[in-house]
């Protein structure tokens, strides 16, 4: 028994032993694994999990181990493997195809509530509902044991024997519950880091591929990294800069602070709550520059404060500030060119269109012109208007365009406005048999304060078009104004009963350039700028315009503008009446009223103008005041004129643009004098330049007044009134008949080879009385011109250009056209410097130009011929002391006086002492008449 219960108990001890051997065998194997899954010293996740689950499954006997995942899908939970080892295969497998998501319902019903609700399943797969299953991928004995996390039903592992028939028993079991939960969790963990650093490796391709640069510091302000952007831009590596942050910085900022004391104070700062932005100045590894902004700010990271940095490469910025600046400068260039160009052109333009308006206006006040004539004559000076207004209304719009049509706001009557209005398109009317109604309230203001020229040109444009446009019926302006605090909103409208406006042009009207297509008004000139202008100027008085149109019955224009309100005062029933009657006057054309000239025979005035002509119409215009008028062609001769202090004048009209010295030049040293005289003198700009901004420039530069070219009588007039006219002296002075001779030269018909006399002439409006003088100077100064073109060389090629520039000037005034194109030519060629084309044509011009001097003079001699004056041996003594006299006199009407008779009569000797008189008496070198008088008669 003894021996049996020994034996017995020995057994069961020695089984009891085997049990503890096996279960401490078991329990090493579990901390094998645990040490492996836990301290995770194996490299990879996949070498840690081969070595853990080997550990267990030799121990256990297990040939596959496996991890499953739920997830949770609209039709129920799945489960899927997401882990599979396999003895057979030597270690770790991707997870089984088909497994990777499988619904519970489907494949193992039960064990969503079983291994749920914390069961575990253990036996031989042949005893199982889920045989099947379980034998289709070779299992013959399972463990399941499900895995919980944070009480969460997670999934489960797989524990299995291919081989044979078993249940597991409950220690094992135990035990290998803990090793599935540890394998579990390493596969989670695995998978957490994956995710983690694809997070990081997301975060640091965004860093890396952000336009900024970035550095981090921590919290002791030590970098410890950054991104490619910056590295790149450093020209280093992320390793280098992180390690080596202070190289890349100069010793010292902008500010003169050392660079890395302000950098350490700066992440500091920002470590203690600061948020910072600041230009930094970095620099390459090579030392360049690179000039930042930096944004810095705190953030936390693992518990600590860290410092991120941000900077922005201003470098890129600057250059673009740089390009910008660089774009506009070259755009306000070509703007300033554009506008040169247009203030040359206007010049250009306005210089012959002076010619033309300010003659023919002179001549037509002429009652004893020939009707013919005088039609013509008329015809032409409406010609130049319209050209003139063309000539404006392309510079209004490109100023407009350019932004630089500023108004300029006065107070202003609102009758005498309507009153020009009124004129204005009743002259416009003419014989047209249209009716023409202004519908104004008495209660109108009657001052207001805005820039009644521009209101004038938008009125003026809108009834324009409606007399243009209109055949007959009636034209209406009808005006209201309405209060709004310191606002008078004007408001008007015109309304014509004319050919309208088809619909689908209504809304073109205001582009540019637009003319409505139509054959009816085929013959009416037009450009299309009128609206486009109107509606701007509209626009820049803050209104608006609005055009109500049928076709083939008349158009309404409407609009209102913003003026500024004056006082209370209004227009009254007197004054509104006697406007509107005017309008009603019969329609025939109102002959503007004549000028009234005041005599100013006690005043002397200067003109100062590089061009003959223009010399010629300002004085033409001047000399009906009976002045005394004298003329210089250049700067410097006025300057010593005024300085010579005789004769005293009463104004000077100085052109402004001049070769050398310019009219504003001229007004400074004018001015610089110093004497009282020379401070006072009234200056007065003659000005083909109409760009914005002259009259500002003329102001500044102590002019009194300005007269824009061509010359407006009107204006000129109003000039005078301010500046010339003197109440007292008029008083004592008896109003003596004038004594501008008016009389003109037959009209006669030259007809010279090689001049176009014809055009010669239009340049003077035909009259022979400046032509012929003209053609006596060419032939008398252009000999010397041409000695001095045939002595061209390469040393004074120079001064070849300013002759021949000259020749061609002086030939086109004359209307020698072929001379001036040839001159025109060599101009170029020599300006270029291209001497071998200058020589291989010079010879021609001279011979040409010699020829038509011949033909000009053989022509005057015939002419003077066929007008023969009595030729007498030599100028007549007495009438040579007189001019002396009167020149050192400065008497300018006695000058003209002798002037005459020295004419009456041709000379056999001395006939070229006249001729070189009338030259210098022309350009008002008088001072040398005199002396050359003086030396004569001693
Ligand atoms: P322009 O009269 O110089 O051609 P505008 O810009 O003043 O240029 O006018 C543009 C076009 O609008 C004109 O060509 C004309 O066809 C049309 N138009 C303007 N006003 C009227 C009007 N009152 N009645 C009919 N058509 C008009």
């Amino acid at each position: 028994m003894n021996d049996e219960n020994t034996g017995l108990s020995g057994r069961y001890d020695a089984i009891v032993a085997a049990e503890m051997r096996h279960r401490a065998k078991m329990e090493a194997a579990l901390n094998r694994a645990a040490v492996i899954f836990l301290s995770q010293k194996e490299e990879t996740f996949e070498a840690i999990m081969t070595a853990g689950i080997r550990e267990i499954a030799d121990e256990f006997n297990l040939d596959r181990f496996s991890i499953w995942r739920n997830s949770r899908h609209p039709d129920g939970l799945h489960g899927g493997q997401i882990y599979r080892w396999d003895r057979e295969s030597g270690g770790t497998t991707v997870p089984t195809k088909g497994l990777e998501d499988m619904a519970y319902p489907k494949f193992a019903p039960r064990w969503e509530n079983l291994l749920g609700s914390g069961e575990i399943i253990n036996s031989p797969a042949r005893i199982l509902p889920e045989e099947a299953l379980l034998k289709s991928f070779g299992c013959v004995s399972v463990l399941i044991t499900p895995l919980f996390f944070n009480n969460i039903f997670w999934g489960f592992a797989l524990l299995e024997d291919l081989r044979n028939e078993r249940f597991f028993e409950d220690d094992d079991i135990e035990m290998l519950r803990s090793a599935a939960f540890l394998c579990a969790n390493t596969v989670i963990r695995a998978d957490m880091e994956r995710e983690i650093a694809d997070a990081n490796e997301f975060n640091s391709a965004i860093l890396d591929a952000s336009p900024l640069g970035f550095t981090i510091f921590d919290n002791n302000a030590k970098v410890i990294g950054c991104n490619d952007t910056l590295a790149e831009l450093l020209k280093t590596t992320k390793k280098y800069y992180t390690e080596h942050f202070f190289e890349f910085m100069p010793e010292y900022q902008g500010d003169g602070s050392k660079s890395a004391d302000k950098a350490i104070e700066l992440v500091k700062r920002t470590l203690n709550g600061e948020k910072l932005v600041f230009e930094w100045v970095l620099s390459t590894s090579s030392g360049e520059p690179i000039h930042n902004e930096v944004t810095l700010v705190r953030a936390m990271h693992k518990g600590k404060y860290v410092a991120l940095g941000y900077q922005y490469n201003l470098q890129e910025r600057k250059r673009r500030e740089r390009e910008l600046a660089r774009a506009r400068e070259a755009a306000e260039a070509a703007n300033q060119a554009k506008s040169a160009f247009l203030a040359n052109m206007s010049h250009e333009l306005r210089t012959p269109l002076n010619v033309v308006i300010g003659l023919t206006n002179l001549i037509l006040e002429d009652e004893r012109l020939d009707k013919n004539i005088m039609e013509n004559l008329e015809k032409i000076n409406n010609a130049g208007t319209t050209l003139l207004s063309l000539v404006n209304d392309v510079l209004d719009l490109s100023k407009i365009e350019s932004g630089k049509l500023a108004l300029s706001p006065v107070e202003y009557h609102m009758s005498s406005l309507l009153n020009d209005i009124i004129t204005l398109t009743i002259t416009r009317l003419g014989e047209k048999p249209i009716q023409f109604r202004l519908d104004i309230t008495d209660d109108l203001p009657d001052k207001l304060y805005g820039d009644d020229l521009r209101v004038k040109q938008v009125l003026t444009n809108l009834l324009t078009n409606a007399v243009k446009y209109t055949s007959e019926g009636s034209i209406e302006l009808k005006a209201r104004c309405v209060r709004e605090g310191d606002t008078m909103w004007m408001e008007a409208s015109v309304s014509d009963t004319g050919m309208g406006i088809p619909r689908e042009s209504v809304n073109n009207l205001f582009l540019e350039y637009y003319q409505v297509e139509s054959k009816a008004n085929r013959h009416i000139e037009g450009t299309g700028l009128g609206l486009p202008i109107t509606r701007k100027l509209i626009e820049l008085m803050d209104g608006k315009i609005n055009v109500e149109s049928e076709y083939g019955k008349g158009s309404t224009f409407s609009f209102r503008i913003r003026q500024g309100f004056v006082d209370d005062t209004v227009l009254g029933a007197d004054v509104t009446e006697k406007l509107k009657s005017f309008s009603y006057t019969d329609n025939k054309r109102i002959v503007t009223q004549k000028l009234v000239r005041a005599n100013l025979s006690y005043a002397k005035v200067l003109v100062v103008d590089d061009m003959q002509t223009n010399l010629d119409v300002a004085s033409g215009i001047l000399r009906k005041y009976k002045m005394q008028v004298d003329c210089l062609t250049n700067g410097q001769a006025a300057i010593d004129r005024i300085k010579a202090g005789t004769p005293v004048y009463d104004a000077i009209f100085m052109d402004h643009m001049m070769p050398g010295m310019d009219g504003i030049e001229t007004a400074d040293r004018i001015r610089a004098l110093g004497t009282e005289y020379a401070k006072k003198v009234p200056i007065i700009a003659l000005t083909a330049n109409a760009i914005q901004g002259t009259d500002k420039m003329f102001y500044a530069h102590d002019f009194q007044a300005f007269v824009t070219k061509p010359i407006d009588v009107m204006e000129m007039d109003a000039v005078l009134r301010k500046w010339v006219y003197d109440k007292n002296r008029e008083s004592a002075i008896s109003d003596t008949p004038s004594t501008v001779d008016d009389s003109e030269e037959k009209e006669i018909v030259i007809e010279i080879p090689g001049v176009d006399t014809e055009k010669g002439l239009s340049l003077y409006a035909g009259d022979t009385g400046i032509y012929l003088p003209l053609l006596r100077s060419y032939i008398a100064n252009t000999p010397a011109t041409l000695e001095k073109l045939k002595a061209v060389s390469a040393e004074n090629l120079q001064s070849y250009v300013i002759t021949v520039h000259g020749l061609k000037g002086t030939s086109a005034g004359i209307g020698a056209e072929q001379v001036r194109a040839q001159a025109l030519e060599l101009e170029n060629l020599s300006r270029s410097g291209d001497l071998q084309n200058v020589l291989a044509k010079n010879g021609k011009l001279i011979a040409d130009a010699e020829a038509l001097v011949a033909a000009i003079k053989e022509r005057l001699q015939q002419y003077d011929c066929q007008n023969a004056k009595p030729r007498l041996k030599a100028p007549d003594q007495e009438l040579l002391a007189k001019l002396g006299e009167c020149c050192e006199n400065y008497d300018m009407s006695g000058i003209d006086e002798v002037m005459a008779e020295l004419d009456k009569a041709d000379y056999e000797e001395g006939a070229d002492l006249v001729e070189w008189i009338r030259e210098k008496i022309v350009v008002s070198e008088i001072g040398e008449v005199a002396e050359r008088i003086k030396t004569i008669r001693n």
